[in-house]
Order: structure tokens, then sequence, then C-alpha cells
């Protein structure tokens, strides 16, 4: 069986990520996600061994002492990392595997996999941003202060990853991300998806980085 290959999924929240990857999933039934173990507490809804594998920290040392993460970092104040054992088992069994990671956790595994592909969900706008994160209300302001500046600060290593993909209409995200990853994997791909994976390559936005961090927050 052929392997999968391995995409590396970042973005602020705020981005529209998680709507994008509920999109992508609908479309892509070879595509399986690693869940992640955080040390953070679940938020409404979310479920344990379904969006991460919430852990506490002395559960998390011993994963991380048996060197059990392929990559794991502190994102504001809690632990994240992706399992080894997720990603290999995936892999193996010829799912494309997605990670949903942060910035410095995907140059981590950029480091290791040379192969892997690394996609970057940008908002379209400043103000879009801020008003994802406001709605989400699940925050307390000065986490809401701090996920802005994170926010802001992830947006500026946009240029570090393979491409951008600019998040101003789902679908057309959502397009342009079936695009990459078939040129990825190889397959023959259309003019129209040519020109989507083109336009997406970082290279080619980066006026559109500078433009959108140059005001601030
Ligand atoms: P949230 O708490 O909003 O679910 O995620 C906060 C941040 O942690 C996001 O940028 C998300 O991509 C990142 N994250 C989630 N899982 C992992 C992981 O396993 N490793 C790393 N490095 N970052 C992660």
């Amino acid at each position: 069986m052929e392997k999968g290959i391995l995409i590396v999924l970042s973005g602020p929240s705020g981005a529209g990520k998680g709507t994008v990857v509920k999109e992508l999933r609908k479309v892509y039934s070879n595509l399986a996600f690693s869940v992640s173990v955080t040390t953070r507490q679940p938020r409404d809804g979310e479920i344990n061994g379904v969006n991460y594998h919430f852990k506490t920290l002395d559960e998390y040392k011993e994963i991380l002492k048996e060197d059990g993460f392929l990559e794991t970092e502190e994102v504001f104040g809690n632990y994240y990392g992706t399992l080894k054992s997720e990603v290999f088992s995936k892999l193996d069994k010829g799912f494309d595997v997605m990670l949903e990671i942060d910035v410095k956790g995907a140059m981590k595994v950029k480091e290791q996999y040379k192969d892997v592909c690394t996609i970057f969900i940008c908002p379209n706008s400043i103000e879009v941003l801020k008003s994802r994160l406001a709605g989400r209300g699940s925050e307390s302001e000065e986490t809401f202060k701090v996920r802005c500046q994170g926010a802001l600060g992830e947006i500026k290593q946009a240029e570090k990853y393979d491409y951008i993909v600019i998040n101003e209409d789902i679908v057309d995200c959502k397009n342009d991300i079936l695009a990459v990853l078939k040129k990825q994997k190889g397959l023959d791909i259309s003019q129209e998806d040519e020109e989507r994976v083109e336009r997406c390559l970082s290279k080619n936005n980066k006026d559109f980085i500078e433009r959108l961090t140059n005001g601030g927050i």
C-alpha cells in the first residue's frame, strides 16, 4: 500500500481553520487527522479523543519521557503535542495525515520531514480575525488580547510555509487546499487547480502578509 502524505495546517485561531477543516473532511475521505495531546481545559462541546486527547500535566510529562511526541510546544501557557503513534500508524495505512499545529511545531516537523507540505491559513483582514475571536466568547478579555497578539505574531511568520491560503471565502479556501494537496500527491491537475496552487505559493503572498500585519492589532 502506498504511504500517505504528511500535511501541516496552521493558522491563528480566528483564521477560520476549524470551518475549513470541517469542509475538507466532507470531501476528502482519505484524509486523517492527528489528534493532539493538550493540557488545556476542554472548551464547551469538545470531546476527549476527538478534538484533543486532554491530559493532566503529569500524563503529558510521562509521554514526553517515553519520547512519544513528534513535536511538542507550549502555546498560551498550555502544552500541546503531536503523538508519533497517531501520525505513523495513519500514514502507514495509506491515509494522508493532517496536523493542525502552531508555527513552532510546524517548523520542527519540517526539520524532520522534508517532504511535509506546510499550509498556512490566513484571515483576509485583521478585522475579520478579531471579530471571529470575539465571537467565540469562550475567553476572558485578557485571553482575547493575548490571542490577538499571538495571532498577529503567527501571521508574521506565514512566509515560512510552503503555501499561504487566504480564507476570504470558505469554498474557495477549501478548493485551494484541495488543489495544493493534489499537486503534492503528484496527481494530474486541471489548469484551474494549477492556477490555485500558483496563487497560494508562499512567495506570491509576501506583499499581502506585509500589508496585513503592518497596522498592528
Ligand atoms: P486551541 O487551544 O485554540 O485549540 O489551539 C491553540 C494553538 O495550539 C493553535 O495554534 C493550534 O494549532 C496549536 N496546536 C494544537 N495542537 C498542537 C500540537 O499538537 N502541537 C503544536 N505545536 N501546536 C498545536
